[in-house]
């Protein structure tokens, strides 16, 4: 499922040409798509509309028009977005919509599992529709480990979970949660409201390098997830922890252990992400594993 760096690289490679293109003709062929709209009525009201931006806000990409509309379009777990210059090729059955823009040129949504969603929203909707669903944008400056602890303050959940809650930090998945918590060294199941404050600041640090990483390689292809001109992104050939059981830590060559938190398969190293918040100090201050198989940090 594409996650804030994943909807950003959209969202880059998108922009330039999308900016300034009107939607000259619009298909929406899925009524999963924007109900419970009529699809024939959302895309006789797409018709016509110039795009004046192309932003993001969390996992939502939100495209506005000189209207004062925005359409926001959430991929959930294998949407994707591809344009294309000249003409789209052979017919595809999960090609859910097709925007052609006034320059010829097409943008296809498609969507396998069908869980996406495409929203129109009128001038003034869209700050309304988002504040209830999604909390502060990780890379801003004004996330900050202050905002963060007042977001974790009282939370019994395990911190994986409070994580996953968009509302707490918007546009985290499980990818990109495991890879925070392995750098900030904290275990996915520790109670949130349990995190020290060094703890939180560490963590608030570790989600916004997690996610500059994926940005920097223009996201993880583990399945569906392509960026708009075609290409692959290469996150998944860095992770630290997603997807790795049994595998060395990159930091102290302990095998990495699977196990369920906030509902979701997790990946963590067992020595550097102690569960025991005591244990978790004196881990920091003992020694590393003896261990011949200790592999150096890449
Ligand atoms: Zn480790």
């Amino acid at each position: 499922m594409p996650e804030l760096p994943e909807v950003e690289t959209i969202r880059l490679v998108l922009e330039p040409h999308l900016v300034g293109r009107r939607f000259d003709r619009v298909e929406i062929n899925d009524p999963r798509l924007v109900r419970p709209f009529e699809p024939m009525a959302v895309a006789a009201e797409l018709e016509g509309e110039r795009v004046s931006a192309v932003d993001r806000r969390g996992k939502y990409l939100i495209v506005r028009f000189e209207s004062g509309r925005a359409l926001l379009i959430h991929l959930r777990m294998t949407g994707s977005l591809r344009h294309a210059q000249g003409g789209l090729g052979a017919d595809d059955p999960h090609r859910r919509a097709v925007v052609k823009l006034d320059d010829g040129s097409d943008v296809a949504y498609r969507d396998v599992r069908r869980f996406g969603t495409w929203l129109l929203l009128e001038p003034g909707e869209l700050d309304p529709y988002l504040e209830t669903r999604v909390g502060g944008e990780p890379l801003e400056r004004t996330f900050t480990a202050r905002r963060l602890g007042e977001r974790l303050e009282g939370r019994r959940a395990p911190i994986k979970a409070a994580l996953l809650d968009q509302r707490t930090v918007a546009g985290l998945g499980n990818i990109y949660v495991d890879e925070a918590l392995w750098r900030a060294s904290i275990h996915p199941l520790r109670p949130a409201a349990t995190l020290a404050p060094d703890e939180v600041t560490r963590l608030t640090r570790s989600i916004k390098e997690a996610l500059k990483a994926g940005i920097a390689r223009q996201g993880a292809t583990l399945r569906d997830y392509s960026t708009p001109d075609g290409g692959r992104g290469r996150m998944q050939d860095r992770f630290r922890v997603y997807g790795r059981a049994g595998r060395p830590c990159t930091r102290c060559g302990t095998p990495i252990d699977k196990i369920r938190a906030g509902g979701r398969g997790t990946w963590y190293c067992p020595f550097c992400q102690r569960l025991d918040v005591g244990g978790y100090a004196a881990s920091r201050s003992s020694s590393r594993p003896s261990r011949s198989s200790r592999h150096s940090s890449v």
